[in-house]
């Protein structure tokens, strides 16, 4: 029976988990784990909105990882619906049609197009909410009834430290933790500062603006009476903003777009439940998923999502699983 140990407990690391076959003893070491309270800004998981949007000007498999992942979501949101997943209608409104055209035209659930006054394009398509406070546990419980063990450690200094630990294959799913690990050390890993907040709200479906300038602006309805506005994401040597001030514009840029459940541009005017600000890690090379051989140690890195980590999570967990299962074949 092969172990694995996984580096990481965030949502790339539980979908790898998730998906790696049940034979497979696993072990899953991190800093944070799902269930802490309050979640530390070291991580960023618990933070997240959580809406699947496909994005752009990524390369084929990252494309697939994203709509695999939205495929086994959709059946999640069936199955088990107290997972925290749901699905919802989403409204995505370019206002730059991109360069290459809609990559996911007629490859996501119930889609449709229309062509805008101003030249853009908004696109439809039935979509995906996600509460990470209910996925997170949720997902732990479910591994921990299979048999994984999850186990709260001090910082990890580099993968090699692991292979004492008796393991076939180590995963490396730390996110930006990547950029410090000795034996990894990936400066194209970086870190933004996102900004979002939660009101409560009869708003149920999910919108996205992608304005001129990158200005991005959406509103996730969870279904439960609230809803989460976003978003200001800026790199994380900032100074970092006052909530007022976030609050502020945000609620203001959601009030121009969906005035009819949204009528006000004043922040107090809404019953404001939570500020969501976390570290988002980015890495503008693309997502890295790839064998490597650090000494004797067989290791699969997982990290790297640019900026959505559960829009991709099962779809690259599936890739995930195809190299561990490469490495297990040799063993
Ligand atoms: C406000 C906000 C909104 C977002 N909205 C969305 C959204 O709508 N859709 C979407 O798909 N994504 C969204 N994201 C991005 C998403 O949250 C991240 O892409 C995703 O959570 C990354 O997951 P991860 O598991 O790779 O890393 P993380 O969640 O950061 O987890 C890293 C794990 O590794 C552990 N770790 C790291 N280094 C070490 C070490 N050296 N030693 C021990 N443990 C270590 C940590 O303790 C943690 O358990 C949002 C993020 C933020 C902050």
């Amino acid at each position: 029976m092969p172990t694995i140990t996984i580096l990481g407990a965030g949502i790339t690391a539980l979908s790898t988990a998730y998906t790696l076959p049940k034979s497979h003893r696993l072990k899953i070491l991190a800093s944070n784990l799902p269930g802490d309270l309050p979640s530390s800004q070291n991580w960023a998981s618990p933070h997240a909105c959580a809406g699947w949007v496909a994005l752009g000007g990524l390369s084929p498999l990252e494309q697939q990882m994203q709509l695999d992942s939205l495929h086994f979501l959709r059946q999640l949101s069936l199955a088990n619906p107290e997972s925290g997943v749901r699905t919802a209608l989403l409204t995505d409104i370019h206002e730059d049609p991109p360069v290459n055209g809609i990559w996911y035209k007629n490859r996501v659930p119930g889609y449709t197009e229309s062509l805008n006054k101003d030249g853009g394009i908004t696109t439809k398509y039935e979509s995906l909410v996600i509460d990470p406070s209910k996925f997170l546990v949720w997902l732990r419980t479910e591994l921990e009834k299979q048999g994984t063990v999850f186990e709260r450690v001090e910082k990890v200094e580099s993968l090699s430290e692991l292979s004492g630990v008796a393991t076939d294959v180590v995963i490396n799913a730390s996110g930006l933790g990547s950029r410090e690990l000795i034996d990894v050390k990936d400066e194209n890993v970086v870190g933004d500062r996102t900004y979002t907040v939660r009101v409560e709200t009869e708003f149920k479906e999910m919108f996205v603006r992608r304005g001129k300038g990158g200005k991005y602006t959406y509103v996730f309805g969870r279904g439960d009476g609230t809803a989460v506005l976003g978003g200001i994401s800026v790199p994380v040597e900032e100074e970092v903003k006052g909530l007022e001030e976030v609050r502020g514009e945000i609620i203001g840029r959601v009030h121009e777009n969906l005035p009819e459940y949204f009528p006000s541009a004043d922040p107090k005017e809404y019953n404001v439940l939570e500020d969501l600000v976390g570290i988002r890690p980015l890495r503008f090379a693309g997502v890295r998923v790839e064998k490597e051989m650090i000494g004797d140690q067989k290791v699969v890195h997982a990290y790297g999502t640019t900026i959505g980590g559960y829009i991709h999570s099962f779809g690259l967990a599936r890739q995930v699983a195809k190299l561990v299962d490469d490495f297990v074949f040799e063993l």
